[in-house]
């Protein structure tokens, strides 16, 4: 058997208690300290050997590790300045894989710090999580964005809007937004008690993989007219895009009923709207 030169590391319980790390709500801080469950999510992108990776929120350094010991090369941005010194420990036993910034992740450029091609790996904080993943989703496709792939932890509530299909409570504006150029599916459901402290709700891991966008269609337009669609969702689309120019002739071009409501309608059929409503 080969020898394991993966260097050897405290506990994360050790790292959290020599660093006096208790936890605060105020930035969504909920650790995950079983490494073996930290090597699974990291494994979710497939291999990452010397690959670029992004992660928002290291904390005391638990998902971190498991990104190092699966071999990328990492820029952390963390909030909590409390985390550094711990996080500069981590640094010193990955020699050259790890850059850790301190500041906000709604403030970073991501991808001019992690660099194109980059894995995307999180376990969020729930106050900006979704802020971040739009943003991200909201990338230029050229023809692909500049990120791999985004794997992150969610509320589970929130993981299902992400991944919902059409007729669902949870289907709305983020499917649509999670799926037209993307496959996005739940890759893990993780126990609240796996958390520390464990938060209120279930959570779970989506992966993200970017595909190429549909020609002729405007994200904007898209935006719009599912803010349209999903603003009055117990309306038939005649009622709620009424007020949208353009977007009831591009359904009746697109052959959908307008008696139909929000939450019936495809993702592709939202595309092929949106595409006819940016040809008039
Ligand atoms: N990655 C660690 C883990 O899995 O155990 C911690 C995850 S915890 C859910 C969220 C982390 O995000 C915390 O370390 C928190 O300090 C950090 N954080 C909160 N808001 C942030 C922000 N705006 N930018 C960067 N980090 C933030």
């Amino acid at each position: 058997m080969a020898a394991d030169t993966r260097p050897a590391l405290p506990p994360l319980r050790d790292v959290i208690a020599a660093h006096r790390l208790q936890a605060s709500k105020a930035l969504g801080q909920n650790f995950l300290l079983d490494e073996q469950l930290l090597d699974r999510i990291a494994a979710i992108p497939g291999p990452l050997k010397d690959a670029p990776a992004f992660e928002v929120g290291p904390g005391p350094g638990g998902l971190t590790r498991a990104i190092l010991r699966a071999g990328a090369r990492l820029v952390a941005v963390e909030r909590d300045a409390r985390c550094l010194p711990a996080l500069a420990e981590l640094a010193e036993a990955f020699p050259a894989q790890l850059r850790v910034i301190s500041g906000d992740a709604m403030q970073v450029d991501a991808r001019a710090e992690a660099g194109d091609g980059a894995h995307i790996i999180a376990n969020l904080p729930y106050n900006v999580g979704t802020a971040l993943l739009v943003g991200w989703l909201s990338a230029a496709w050229e023809p692909l964005p500049w990120w791999s792939s985004l794997t992150l932890m969610f509320q589970m509530e929130v993981a299902e809007r992400i991944v919902a299909r059409p007729d669902s409570d949870h289907y709305g504006r983020l499917a649509v937004l999670g799926q037209w150029r993307s496959d996005a599916r739940i890759a893990m459901k993780v126990h609240r008690s796996a958390f520390t402290p464990p938060p209120k709700v279930m959570s779970a891991v989506v992966h993200i993989t970017p595909k190429a966008a549909p020609q002729g269609v405007q994200l904007k337009t898209l935006e719009r007219l599912t803010a349209a669609a999903f603003g009055q969702r117990r309306k038939m689309l005649r009622q709620s895009l009424k007020g949208l120019p353009g977007a009831l002739e591009a359904l009746e071009a697109a052959g959908i009923d307008p008696q139909r409501r929000a939450e019936t309608v495809s993702v592709d059929e939202y595309v092929e709207v949106a595409r006819l409503m940016d040809r008039v």
